[in-house]
């Protein structure tokens, strides 16, 4: 199916949270709106969002919460090493309350605002997950008119004198391509996580990065722009989901409601790298983003565990709330049965041996015995010399058989490519901009970070997505 008109006041390419904010904006401007969403269905990683980032919402107004704005930008500048925007950070930190009570206006619900770790309490938690917030924007687009068409991609953006002027479009299940006209072009593609290559220009631990995304964040937008002058911008951050069982066959999403991976990455027992070492507090994972960047600093992970531990964690209980999540499960009880299953099936991330000696051997970890009869003398001591590990979370590693899960590091999205001006209009490379072509959401969140992200701002880029969504049209509507 191709779209009803040849023209429109505004084409959106993406269908997700940024795309699906652009087109009920621009509706509520009377501009002729289409979206193109090259997937079967809209949402993009908008479905799996937890929440949206918003500081002095109508929520945290009446949870008394107060965040000072100044210090959040100053905080995030430093954390950046000043590679972030300050006007572009700034703009979006004092629009995020008004773009969470927009949202709310047209019927997206939220749960309590909460922080996650020791972030800013910024997160505004979608009731019923990104999935119902996605839904109710997208009712509400279509009941305002604008034309969404799935299954097709945007192939190539026209100018013409320096003015966008169209773009071409595929059908992306009959290979037919279209060319329509327009002024006005807003990429909302989502980032780049999912190009192997783009990645790669970012980070050289590549093949030990596993995108837990829906796949259709290619990079599309970025080189789009990329084709008709816009700058190349720093390819900005990785958003690490925290350590992820290195399965080199399966895909990612396979283990994410896995409690092997749950135990493995998120309950802080021990981790070892390629030697046998250990070479963080494994407490870091209150922190997804930082667990991800420290176990890429090591060639090889391995979560290391004995059956006692299994025993505590299936029946007894937690020796940690897991990850970042206020929502904790009270036991693994999955997790005998998920070791069993993975054991027969040769899975290659698990490893299981009756002794310590005989787990080192198979995985050629020479240190592995000395580090662990250092470690439990830490758990006895409880005391974490080594690295100040929260006591609670000193387990011994004692009763065999011991299990160890090797670990990669999820990706949710990247950011970067491009750089916008405050309207979120595109800049080409000598610091204009191209008239008439926007990118907001992932496409342009590089703006927000330096070379890493951390969830200091919990759910920045989806509150950014719903922002700058909005913050391209409104200037549009000046510009026309
Ligand atoms: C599992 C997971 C959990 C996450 N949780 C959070 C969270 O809790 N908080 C948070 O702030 N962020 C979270 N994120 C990050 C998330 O990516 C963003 O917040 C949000 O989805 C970004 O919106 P977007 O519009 O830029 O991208 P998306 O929502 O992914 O939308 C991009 C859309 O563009 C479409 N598209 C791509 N190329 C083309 C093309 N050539 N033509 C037409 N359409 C195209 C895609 O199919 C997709 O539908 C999470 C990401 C993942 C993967």
């Amino acid at each position: 199916m191709f779209p009803k008109e040849k023209n429109y006041d505004v084409v959106i390419v993406g269908g997700g949270l940024s795309g699906l904010a652009a087109a009920i904006s621009a509706r509520e401007k009377n501009l002729t709106t289409l979206v193109l969403e090259k997937g079967r269905t809209i949402g993009g990683n908008g479905n799996y969002v937890e929440g949206a980032m918003g500081v002095d919402s109508y929520l945290q107004k009446k949870q008394n919460i107060k965040v000072n704005k100044l210090a959040l930008l100053h905080e995030e500048l430093n954390y950046s090493h000043y590679e972030a925007s300050a006007r572009h950070l700034k703009k979006f930190i004092d629009h995020s309350g008004q773009t969470i009570d927009w949202l709310h206006s047209l019927g997206v619900k939220f749960n309590a605002v909460s922080k996650q770790g020791d972030s800013w309490p910024t997160i505004h938690p979608f009731t019923g997950g990104g999935h119902a917030a996605v839904q109710t924007m997208y009712n509400t687009a279509v009941k305002a008119d604008a034309e969404f068409i799935n299954s097709t991609s945007a192939q190539k953006v026209l100018v013409q004198n320096g003015q966008i002027c169209g773009l071409i479009i595929r059908n992306e299940a009959t290979g037919q391509e279209r060319h329509l006209t327009t002024n006005n072009i807003i990429l909302a593609t989502g980032g780049y996580v999912d190009n192997p290559e783009l990645v790669r220009k970012k980070s050289p631990f590549s093949d030990r990065l596993l995108t837990v995304s829906n796949g259709k964040a290619t990079g599309d937008g970025i080189q789009l722009a990329w084709a008709v002058g816009a700058k190349h911008y720093q390819m900005g951050a990785i958003q690490y989901g925290g350590g992820a069982i290195y399965d080199t066959v399966k895909p990612p999403f396979i283990h994410m409601s896995s409690q092997l991976a749950t135990a493995a990455t998120q309950e802080a027992i021990l981790w070892v790298n390629e030697r046998g070492e250990r070479f963080v507090n494994e407490d870091v994972n209150d922190n997804m983003c930082h667990a991800g960047a420290s176990i890429l600093t090591q060639s090889r992970v391995f979560s290391i565990f004995d059956q006692e531990a299994i025993e505590h964690l299936s029946k007894i209980g937690l020796y940690k709330e897991v990850g970042n999540s206020p929502v904790s499960p009270e036991t693994l009880d999955r997790l005998p049965s998920e070791i069993k299953t993975s054991l027969e099936n040769h899975e290659k991330y698990l490893t299981t041996a009756a002794s310590l000696t005989e787990l080192a051997e198979k995985l050629q970890l020479p240190k592995l015995s000395e580090t662990i009869s250092h470690y439990n003398r830490l758990v006895q001591a409880k005391y974490d010399s080594d690295f100040g590990k929260n006591k609670s979370y000193l387990t011994p590693v004692k009763v065999g058989p011991f299990y160890a899960v090797e670990l990669g590091v999820g990706m949710a999205c990247a950011l970067g490519g491009l750089r916008v001006d405050n309207n979120n209009n595109i800049l080409n490379s000598y610091g204009y901009p191209i008239p008439g072509l926007y990118a907001v959401g992932n496409d342009a969140a590089g703006m927000l970070v330096g070379d890493t992200y951390a969830v200091t701002l919990p759910g920045s880029t989806a509150g950014y997505a719903a922002y700058s969504g909005r913050n391209a049209v409104l200037n549009i509507v000046i510009n026309n």
